[in-house]
């Protein structure tokens, strides 16, 4: 094949959100030299900037619970796991959560798995919840409707208990976490190109040999990373892999509101984060006072597809406001509602199961870091230390899809099993929802 070639690196990541930046750092930290290329202005400034970034455990797999603990202490200790740090660091906040939850959900898969990793959690009755928080109406107003319902603004016949996890919380400030990450990348050798379009996938028979960009200038690699987020499809598309893999990727709009806290709920006075799939948001106090609400795929709220994320809006509606505001007053009474809505919108890189897909694919040394499915910020300290693995694995000859390749975690001393994590994997039997 004749290529012209400008340049050549061992590793090319495309995306320079918190996923990308988590790889180029542990990958340059293990000796390969990286560039990451990114069409936007900044790093972490794609869907990153506009996580909601909650730290919690409860996923239905097993691996999926232990790479979420062993990055809650990855996040604890972020400075001494970014290895270099020049200016001001995202700062980790400690927060308990609540799950409350629909009638007849199985909660038996997470509990298994916390059990088994030592996570601490409470279940809590109907009145322990009530006398735990007696700012929540803690009535079951299952299933989740829109204010427009007839049914809205009835009173509950029941009430809910809860399940509590003492330990989680949230990063103050997701895209400064994905600048730590980039700065010690750079700091250890990576090269970052910002305002750089990957066009296409440069290939060799069945091998990936690099990269063409958007000013015609072709980078040489045998290693091409797909971290493009919601994104993520049209460049799988480019490396023409889309067809040979079992999960697929799909961009998914999403709006997060604020609004100012409650006299009693706020990150002061009884700080905890809200999973609420009985009537379908979740919310956390921020520093500062305000509460940020978001959704969690509820039936009343229509799914928002978007092929093309640079081709949408990033005005919130008033629809998806008076939706999740007006649910989050149900539950916390005291809280005041502002006549307009003042959040973001974004998206989330969906696979059907909301599991992420760390693997290779059928194109040799084209790897894929996507399908985040709105709950992957979280896994950020982690993912790069998965892929880092799974590659050097896969260059040296593994065959990773006969034999899924086993991650050592640490700070926990537990396992990950990429298998679950597959882009041929049977669909995780999960929530269905962003929870994973
Ligand atoms: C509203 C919202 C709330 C969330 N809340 C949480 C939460 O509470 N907890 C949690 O754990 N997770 C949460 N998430 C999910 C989490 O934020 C994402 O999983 C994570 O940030 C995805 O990072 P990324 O690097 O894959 O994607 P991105 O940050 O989107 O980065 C992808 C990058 O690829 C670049 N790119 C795309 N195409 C090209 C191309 N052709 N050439 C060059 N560059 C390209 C883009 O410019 C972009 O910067 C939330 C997400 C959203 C949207």
């Amino acid at each position: 094949m004749n290529m012209q070639s400008n340049s050549e690196t061992d590793v090319v990541i495309i995306g320079a959100g918190v996923v990308g930046a988590s790889i180029a750092l542990e990958l340059q930290r293990s000796g390969r030299t990286v560039l990451v290329v990114d069409k936007g202005e900044s790093v972490g400034g794609g869907s990153t900037s506009a996580s909601s970034a909650l730290i919690r455990f409860n996923y239905s797999t097993r691996s999926g619970v232990v790479a979420a603990w062993e990055s809650f202490h990855r996040w604890k200790a972020w400075e001494e796991h970014l290895g270099y740090v020049d200016g001001p660091v995202a700062q980790f906040h400690p927060l308990s959560m609540i799950l409350l939850e629909p009638p007849n959900f199985d909660r038996s898969s997470y509990l298994e798995h916390f059990n088994e990793l030592g996570i601490p959690f409470e279940e809590l009755g109907e009145n322990d919840l009530s006398e735990k928080y007696p700012m929540f109406n803690t009535g079951r107003f299952w299933p989740p409707c829109l204010p427009n319902d007839e049914h809205f603004f009835e009173d509950a016949e029941e009430k809910l208990g809860g399940f509590f996890v003492p330990s989680g919380g949230f990063i103050d400030d997701p895209q400064l976490a994905a600048q730590n990450l980039m700065d010690a990348a750079r700091h250890f050798g990576a090269k970052v190109s910002l305002r750089t379009s990957v066009v296409a996938i440069e290939k060799d028979q069945d091998k990936v040999v690099g990269v063409r960009l958007d000013n015609g200038e072709i980078i040489k690699s045998s290693i091409v990373i797909n971290a493009a987020g919601p994104w993520s499809s049209y460049i799988n598309d480019l490396a023409g892999v889309s067809e040979t893999m079992g999960m697929s990727t799909r961009g998914m709009r999403q709006e997060v509101h604020a609004l100012p806290a409650s006299e009693e709920f706020n990150f002061i006075d009884n700080p905890v984060m809200v999973g609420d799939l009985d009537l379908g948001f979740y919310t956390r106090p921020q520093p500062g006072g305000t509460l940020i609400v978001g959704g969690v795929e509820a039936d009343c709220d229509p799914a928002v597809w978007i092929d093309d994320p640079d081709s949408d809006s990033p005005t919130p509606s008033i629809e998806s406001w008076e939706s999740l505001v007006w649910r989050l007053a149900k539950r916390v009474p005291e809280v005041s509602v502002p006549n307009r809505p003042t959040g973001l919108a974004s998206h989330y890189d969906v696979t059907p199961d909301w599991t992420p897909i760390y693997d290779r694919t059928d194109l040799e040394g084209f790897y894929v870091a996507c399908g985040t499915s709105g709950n992957q910020f979280k896994n950020a300290p982690l993912i790069g230390h998965l892929m880092n693995e799974l590659i050097s694995a896969c260059e040296s000859g593994h065959d990773h899809d006969a034999d899924p390749v086993q991650v050592h975690c640490s700070l926990v001393n537990e396992t990950v099993d990429l298998g679950t994590f597959s882009r041929n994997r049977k669909p995780v039997a999960g929530t269905g929802t962003v929870l994973g």
